[in-house]
């Protein structure tokens, strides 16, 4: 079992996930679902490190050697027919390394995905050659390109409900349904999925297939301090100072529209991201070497008009670009200081 593999390092006590800031309480309970080898849906707004997370799982596997086989067979622990028969016939097959990376197999939600993309598919020309219930006429698909690591499911909710049914086929049965074929699958993997509740284009998800998961809640960073660490972190620094105070300033708008009683859709981490890489691109084309209020204010509108979605209510009045910049307004007065001292302190001749 996987997790078994895990648990050393789930026990340990520094931090395992460090690619996520923060977020202690979800890492603790992802620890404790790891440790059972449950499957896990991380449910949040998009662009706060669900991905990230789910990848700095995988990265805690261990190399392993597998057969290439096209399904991940353990050499002691055959599962497709090829490596059943080998093992029955004391023949040894070609054997790979996976990295903890290529431990990672990542499945895209959408409403166009299939069946036979998760599951895999018959070959109609192999199906000919080799007889329509050969194994050699079976692709596989992302399920056993997954075996003995991490399936990351991101969106789950956004595929149609004939997918679903087959993943629930899966995590049930063990089993999958190709056309009139039924193809056993006892793959080992971990299942961790995503789900953004508020994405309106989606499919609800059956309650026999929720119950098959740990949902754990994830949201926006719990502190400016550490939405700007992330900024530092995984922002494009673009060689340009920007001074501390005006950072936070920026993240300090964006956790106060995230609190607006009138957004529907709140600035993701992205946002921040966009603030922090743009503002340097200004400062750049100024000629200077440090942030100023400007280069901030130049580029609201463009970070963040289209980040939110504005309730019902609001937008019939009002539309993003000028409710941001008006927020803006808002905020510069309630917060004074830096569209003005600041600013002359920040400017250094390029
Ligand atoms: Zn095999």
């Amino acid at each position: 079992m996987i997790s078994k593999e895990l648990q050393p390092k789930l026990v340990e006590k520094q931090d395992i996930f460090p690619d996520i800031l923060g977020q202690d309480s979800i890492k603790h309970h992802l620890k404790s679902t790891l440790i059972c080898g449950r499957h896990v849906i991380l449910v949040g707004p998009p662009g706060i490190g669900k991905t990230t997370l789910a990848r700095d799982v995988a990265n805690l596997l261990p190399n392993v050697k597998v057969n290439d086989c096209g399904f991940n067979c353990l050499p002691t622990k055959p599962l497709c027919p090829c490596c059943k028969a080998a093992k029955i016939h004391n023949k040894s097959l070609k054997a790979k390394t996976l990295s903890s990376a290529e431990r990672f197999i990542r499945v895209q939600g959408s409403p166009d995905l299939a069946v036979e993309d998760l599951i895999g598919d018959i070959d109609p020309i192999k199906a000919l050659k080799f007889g329509p219930l050969s194994i050699e006429a079976f692709t596989p698909g992302k399920i056993f390109k997954a075996n003995n690591g991490v399936l990351f499911f991101d969106e789950l909710n956004r595929c149609p409900e004939k997918l679903q049914n087959s993943l629930l086929q899966v995590l049930e049965e063990g089993k999958a349904t190709i056309g009139s074929y039924d193809v056993d699958i006892n793959v080992n993997f971990i299942l961790i999925a995503t789900m953004n509740p508020k994405d309106s284009s989606t499919e609800r998800l059956s309650n026999v297939l929720l119950d098959r998961f740990d949902l754990l809640y994830m949201d926006y960073p719990e502190k400016v301090e550490i939405e700007k660490k992330i900024a530092y972190m995984k922002g494009v620094d673009l060689g340009i100072k920007f001074p501390d105070g005006l950072l936070g300033y920026c993240v300090s708008f964006i956790h106060e529209l995230r609190a607006n009683d009138n957004l529907e859709q709140k600035p993701s981490v992205r946002a921040t991201l966009g603030l922090y890489e743009r503002a340097q691109a200004n400062a750049i084309l100024h000629k200077r070497k440090t942030v100023t209020f400007g280069d901030i204010q130049e580029v609201i509108e463009s970070v963040l008009a289209h980040r939110i979605k504005l309730k019902p209510s609001v937008k019939y009045l009002q539309d993003p670009t000028k409710f941001v910049s008006q927020e803006f307004e808002n905020f510069k007065v309630k917060n004074p200081g830096f569209s003005s001292a600041k600013e002359k302190k920040g400017e250094v001749p390029g």
